[in-house]
C-alpha cells in the first residue's frame, strides 16, 4: 500500500484566488501609488513611511515587484479608476475595529487592476513607534501585501496576520511567511496557477462593477488581554 501525503510544511500564508484557482496579482509592474495627505493626521515622515510600505515588497529579491510613487493630488476617496491611493478615511464604513483596508478591483483571471488604500482616521497611529498607537507603516504594508494578492497568514509574527497590536513595529520588516507568500506569486520559478488559496478570511466580496470584482479584505487591531 502507498501512502501519499501532501505537506505544506509550517508556512502558514495563503493568497487570494478567483473561483477558477488564480492567484490575484497585479500583473503590470510597476505597483503605481499616490499618497493623499488631505484629512491626514500630523505625523513625522508620514510620506516615509508610505514609501517604506510599498518598498518592502519591491525589496524581495526572488519576487518581480515594482513600485512607484506618484506625483500630484487626487480627493481621498474609493473609486474604480487610474489614480490608486492611500489616504486617511474619516467616514469609516468597515467597523470600529479595522485599523486599514484595501479595496482592489481584479478581472477574472485574477489580474489585479486597481485600488485603492483607507486608513480608519479614528485610530491612535504612529510612524515613531509609539507604545499607545498602531504603527501605520507596518499596516500599510500589510494593506500593500492584499492589493498584490495575498490572504491573512496564520503566522502570528508576520506582517499578513491579520491582527496588528500598538507599537508594533517590528511588522514593517516582512517575516519570512511573508516572503515565501509574495515569491509563490510574483517569483521566478513559480507558476501563478495552483495556487493554495483556501479560506476566506476575513475577505469579501461584492457586487460587481462590470466585469471587475472588487475584493476587500480589511486589517483588524488586535486587543491586548
Ligand atoms: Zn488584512
Amino acid at each position: 500500500m502507498m501512502t501519499i501525503l501532501l505537506v505544506k510544511t509550517a508556512l502558514a500564508w495563503e493568497v487570494q484566488t478567483t473561483d477558477a484557482g488564480e492567484a490575484y496579482h497585479w500583473a503590470e509592474m510597476p505597483l503605481p501609488y499616490l499618497w493623499v495627505d488631505e484629512g491626514a493626521p500630523d505625523l513625522p515622515a508620514l510620506e516615509g513611511a508610505i514609501d517604506g510600505s510599498f518598498a518592502a515588497w519591491a525589496e524581495v529579491s526572488n519576487a518581480r515587484i515594482e513600485v512607484r510613487s506618484e506625483e500630484g493630488t487626487a480627493p481621498p476617496r474609493i473609486a474604480l479608476d487610474d489614480i490608486h491611493t492611500v489616504f486617511f478615511e474619516h467616514d469609516w464604513p468597515v467597523g470600529d475595529e479595522a485599523l486599514a483596508v484595501a479595496t482592489s478591483w481584479a478581472d477574472a483571471s485574477g489580474n489585479v487592476v486597481a485600488y485603492d488604500i483607507r486608513v480608519n482616521a479614528s485610530i491612535p497611529w504612529s510612524t515613531t513607534g509609539a507604545q499607545t498607537a498602531f504603527d501605520l507603516q507596518a499596516a500599510i504594508t500589510h494593506e500593500v501585501g492584499h492589493v498584490l494578492g495575498l490572504e491573512h497568514s496564520e503566522a502570528a509574527d508576520a506582517t499578513m496576520y491579520a491582527s496588528h497590536a500598538m507599537g508594533e513595529t517590528w511588522r514593517r520588516e516582512l517575516h519570512a511567511d511573508d516572503r515565501e507568500a509574495i515569491h509563490f506569486v510574483y517569483g521566478d520559478t513559480e507558476p501563478l496557477d495552483g495556487a493554495t488559496g483556501l479560506g476566506p478570511g476575513c475577505s469579501t466580496t461584492g457586487a460587481a462593477p462590470g466585469w471587475l470584482l472588487p475584493i476587500i479584505p480589511a486589517l483588524f487591531l488586535l486587543k491586548r488581554r
